[in-house]
């Protein structure tokens, strides 16, 4: 069996499935599920990440954990919580720069990943090895969020499943996936709908985009956090249509490889603020949020280091990859929330 096979009888069955029922099924089935199988990540795989680029990333990061540590009056014990950690090479960092700036923090923290893929995981588990005190989960639900927390979720919210709607001569029509004439190929089919935005018609946009998964994601950080959370992402407008797939580093049509690609869409931040409520920071550039973290001073510190000119010019390159404005300097956005009573957590400016 593979995912073509399995959607073809789905839509068989059942008849032309969303997009979110398409995402799902490529990105999560249980075994055959682009991030169940494998290791998307790095030159071999399909994509490459912040974190994945530069440990200054999670460097950063850590530093920005400590301070939320601090702002919320140094509970013992506290806990880190990843969602989607990917390889491990953000906690890696985060749990690096943390040990040398903030000895006290280390000693009592307890790190909770959350992470769907059992492939994932066991990469974790190899590059955390060296780390006590951590536990695993697949969902959220199952971390206490009321215990003293902070909260980090890199390139997460981009992978849930979302619905789409088009607006074509006063009706919204939901995008829908289903086969086309030959073979396991699929093809976009729509279907009318009633979107629940009648009522903005008269300035409604072209596309509408819902992310169930994300909003209850959401909606359940903002009921339960007790602390700080941070969401960084690639940012875009859910007024568009982003979906888009991405294989062995080269943008594909979002249907052509079911299950053998990395498919996503642009976080709407607006949305994300409007869903985390009022202890939500309005959403930064990753530029300027990074550099006000110290992005320049560790690159140079680093530099300095370096053992030869082609790390020092690897490592230039990067911080200005990461800070430039026309890439990914101002593509990539960075949002943090925090429960009631506490003050606004580093970079940002509310
Ligand atoms: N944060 C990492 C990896 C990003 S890729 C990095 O920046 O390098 C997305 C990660 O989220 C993967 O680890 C994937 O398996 C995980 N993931 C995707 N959907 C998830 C979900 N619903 N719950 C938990 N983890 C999820």
């Amino acid at each position: 069996m593979s995912i073509p096979q399995l959607l073809e009888e789905k839509i068989a069955a059942e008849g032309p499935i969303s997009v979110a029922d398409y995402m799902a099924t490529c990105l999560y089935h249980p075994t055959l599920g682009y991030y169940m199988s494998r290791d998307p990540l790095g030159a071999e795989g399909d994509f490459i990440t912040v974190p994945e680029m530069t440990q200054m990333f999670g460097e950063l990061l850590g530093l920005w954990v400590a301070d939320c540590w601090i702002k919320m009056g140094r509970p013992a014990p506290v806990q880190l919580v990843e969602c989607g950690p990917g390889r491990g090479t953000l906690m890696l960092d985060v749990l690096r720069a943390i040990s040398q700036v903030m000895p006290d923090l280390s000693k009592t923290l307890n790190v909770h990943l959350v992470e769907i893929s059992p492939h994932l995981k066991a990469k974790q588990q190899a590059t955390l090895v060296a780390h006590g005190n951590i536990s695993w989960h697949t969902s959220l639900a199952d971390v206490d969020l009321s215990q003293p927390t902070v909260l980090l979720a890199n390139e997460l919210l981009d992978a849930l499943p979302v619905h789409q709607y088009f607006l074509k001569n006063g009706q919204y029509f939901e995008r829908l996936v289903t086969t086309a004439c030959s073979g396991f190929e699929f093809t976009y089919a729509t279907e009318p709908t009633d979107t629940g935005h009648d009522g903005l018609l008269s300035d409604a946009p072209a596309t509408i985009t819902i992310y169930p998964a994300g909003d209850a994601l959401l909606a359940d950080i903002r009921t339960r956090l007790n602390g700080y959370a941070l969401f960084v992402d690639y940012g875009g407008s859910g007024h568009a249509d982003t979906l888009q797939a991405q294989r062995h580093h080269k943008m594909v049509d979002p249907l052509a490889y079911a299950g053998e690609s990395d498919l996503t869409t642009h976080v709407d931040f607006g949305h994300v603020h409007a869903i985390l409520g009022t202890g939500a920071s309005t959403a930064m550039d990753m530029g300027p949020f990074l550099l006000a973290l110290g992005l320049a001073s560790r690159a140079t510190i680093l530099m300095e280091r370096a053992p030869d000119d082609e790390t020092r010019a690897q490592i230039a390159t990067v911080t200005q990859k990461l800070v430039d404005p026309n890439k990914m300097g101002s593509h990539f956005k960075c949002l943090a929330c925090r429960s009631s009573g506490l003050d606004i957590p580093a970079g940002f400016l509310d």
